[in-house]
């Protein structure tokens, strides 16, 4: 028992005390905890384990995690969001350059009590070391997740709001926070500037997927510029995310497939803030004289946006702070679209 309390509290150490606080470790089965995030506090039932030998005489192929016991179900605690984890930071026959945690579906094992075992793959778990995320889709179609500590928090984040997290956007993410390149087997790195950049790249992950979803379903999964849907479309900010005061609102955005995206970033269409309606960019008109695929692409393209659900109305204020933010490119827009 008491290695299992040592186990959380090292856990809650990787991803950071402040981070993952640990309110009542009880007998580790599971530990109360709060997880702070984005201004908000998660409270979790964490049943925490570790990963050893698989005991199907497949060692070389995969890992697994167990429950303490027959009798010990996962029991949810009313109020807080079951969370299962195994830390991976030590192997009998792998060398572990650092310490990786997988996650599991506690919904999957509520209340079983049996013991029972959670697989986790070698070559993902060493996709992990490597990159920082890595993802594995069991025979039964469960979803297990390798990650390094700092990514646990928008891990948990993005199941609270049922979102996915694309592997190669999360994989970029930790790339760039510089977290690979720390020494190896370096101690906790919880508040080292590279887990702290990987963690926020994160979060804004999650964001960007919460923002994209309501956009999306404001639109029924269609491009409010043509109408196609076929999961072809993405989530849009009118008053660009990365400009100062940008909310991450659905009437701040636009479902759109991918060309329309593209060609209302480079400023190629544009909408009249009030009314709506759909105008181009003089060089797609000037285009469309000779060339039939600009033609087609004009004519595939609606007259005004697609209707959508009421609170996804775009506020005619975000067009006009886009058009002025971007002032010089939307010069050529027609007079009765600024204010
Ligand atoms: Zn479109």
């Amino acid at each position: 028992m008491t290695a299992r309390i040592d186990r959380i509290l090292h856990v809650a150490a990787l991803v950071g005390h402040d981070v993952l606080e640990i309110e009542d470790v009880r007998d580790g089965w599971p530990a109360l905890a709060t997880l702070h995030v984005e201004r908000m506090q998660l409270r979790l039932a964490l049943f925490v384990g570790s990963l050893g030998s698989g005991g199907r005489r497949r060692d070389d192929v995969e890992r697994r995690f167990q429950n303490p016991g027959q009798n010990r179900p996962l029991v949810g605690v009313d109020g807080r969001a079951s969370v299962l984890l195994a830390l991976w930071d030590q192997d009998d026959r792998l060398r572990v350059s650092r310490p990786i945690i997988v996650t599991y579906d506690a919904d999957r094992r509520d209340g079983l009590m049996t013991r029972w075992s959670a697989f986790a793959p070698v070559s993902t778990l060493m996709d992990a070391q490597a990159t920082g995320w890595a993802t594995h889709v069991s025979d039964s179609g469960e979803s297990i997740r390798c990650m390094v500590p700092a990514l646990l928090p928008a891990a948990i984040l993005a199941d609270v709001e049922e979102i996915e997290l694309e592997q190669l956007l999360v994989q970029t993410a930790v790339e760039a926070s510089g977290l690979l390149e720390e020494p190896e087997g370096a101690a906790v790195p919880d508040s080292s500037p590279s887990a702290l950049r990987a963690r926020r790249a994160t979060y804004s992950l999650v964001r960007d997927a919460r923002f994209a979803r309501r956009v999306l379903d404001a639109y029924d999964g269609r491009c409010a510029m043509c109408g196609v849907g076929l999961h072809l479309v993405q989530g849009a900010h009118i008053y660009p995310a990365s400009a100062h005061g940008s909310l991450d609102r659905p009437w701040n955005g636009l479902s759109l497939c991918a060309n329309h995206h593209l060609a209302f970033d480079r400023y190629l269409v544009a909408v009249h803030p009030v009314e709506r309606y759909i105008v181009f960019h003089p060089d797609v008109l000037e285009a469309a004289q000779t060339d039939p695929t600009a033609r087609a692409f004009i004519e595939g393209t609606l007259t005004e946006l697609r209707p959508c659900a009421a609170r996804a109305v775009p506020k005619p204020e975000m067009f006009h702070r886009r058009y002025a933010h971007y002032f010089d490119e939307y010069e050529w827009l027609p007079a009765n679209f600024s204010f």
